[in-house]
């Protein structure tokens, strides 16, 4: 996908009127999210806001892909869009005025009724079969949600093969250093985007080579274990047990999500230490 004058030019276009003024630094990174609903159009329009016809003043994003595949760009990716709400990723705070924010079109969970159908989050009720027509879905618990196993619908085929083309090309064209999901930046805890049933890891995938190139990652959990092993049966390598939210280390390998790493001194330096840390408490060095 040709990426020229931070526009698509093989896509739709139309500029939302919830943006952000040019900005001065390039984008560093993608957030992927769902829209939490079943028609491309209408969340494309609401995103818009007063230029789609909508009220919404105060959300966007760059691009939305529906469900069949089809693109809507609606801010150029030199301007900031209005996605990531209150979020924090490593060092930066805040994000929308660093990222790219891509939406599916995707309803998010829908709660069993224990009768065999499933409610959406408007309280909309949705038959199985209903559900089976509209692409399938997988079920999933998720403790942003509350304590059942919940339906969420599974993401077409067509939909994640736009998503990654345009990830793939926004990745060549921009120094992306990170491609997350909106739970994992968000701070407030609400937020449960793109979801279980996402294909994140064919996502993530497209920034391996880049990830092997980053000089240092950062320790995002107040203590991190330092252990032995890939795993928490594994004993904590004391001294010092834990590495402090903020410490630099350099990763060494990376195994079933977890990480080989090096803790720097203050002045980027290996010291001889090594040991494994869960590789969902690091997360790139990125400065905005
Ligand atoms: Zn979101």
């Amino acid at each position: 996908m040709e990426i020229s004058n931070h526009k698509m030019p093989a896509i739709w276009y139309r500029q939302s009127s919830n943006i952000g003024a040019v900005r001065e630094k390039l984008p560093v990174v993608i957030v992927l999210h769902y829209t939490t609903g079943w028609n491309g159009k209408a969340s494309r329009d609401w995103l818009m806001g007063t230029a789609g016809g909508s009220e919404n003043r105060s959300s966007s994003a760059h691009v939305v892909i529906d469900r069949d595949g089809t693109a809507w760009q609606i801010a150029a990716f030199n301007r900031t869009a209005w996605h990531a709400g209150p979020s924090r990723y490593g060092e930066i705070e805040g994000l929308n005025h660093v990222s790219i924010g891509i939406e599916f079109v995707n309803p998010g969970w829908l709660r069993p009724n224990g009768l065999g159908d499933f409610i959406d989050p408007y309280g909309r009720r949705m038959t199985e079969k209903a559900l089976e027509a509209a692409g399938g879905y997988m079920l999933s618990p998720h403790p942003r949600v509350g304590g059942e196993t919940y339906a969420w619908p599974l993401f077409p085929e067509a939909q994640i093969d736009m998503g990654l083309s345009i990830v793939q090309s926004l990745v060549a064209a921009y120094p992306v250093r990170a491609i997350v999901s909106h739970e994992e930046i968000d701070t407030r805890g609400w937020k449960t985007d793109p979801g279980p049933a996402f294909p994140f890891d064919r996502f993530r995938a497209m920034l391996g080579e880049v990830n092997d190139r980053e000089e240092s990652q950062v320790v995002t959990a107040g203590r991190l274990n330092l252990r032995g092993g890939p795993g928490t049966a594994y004993e904590k390598i004391v001294p010092p047990g834990t590495l402090l939210k903020g410490t630099r280390v350099k990763i060494l390998k990376r195994d079933s999500g977890w990480a080989y790493v090096a803790p720097e001194d203050g002045n980027g330096r290996e010291g001889d230490l090594r040991g494994w840390v869960n590789g969902a408490y690091i997360a790139p060095a990125v400065t905005a």
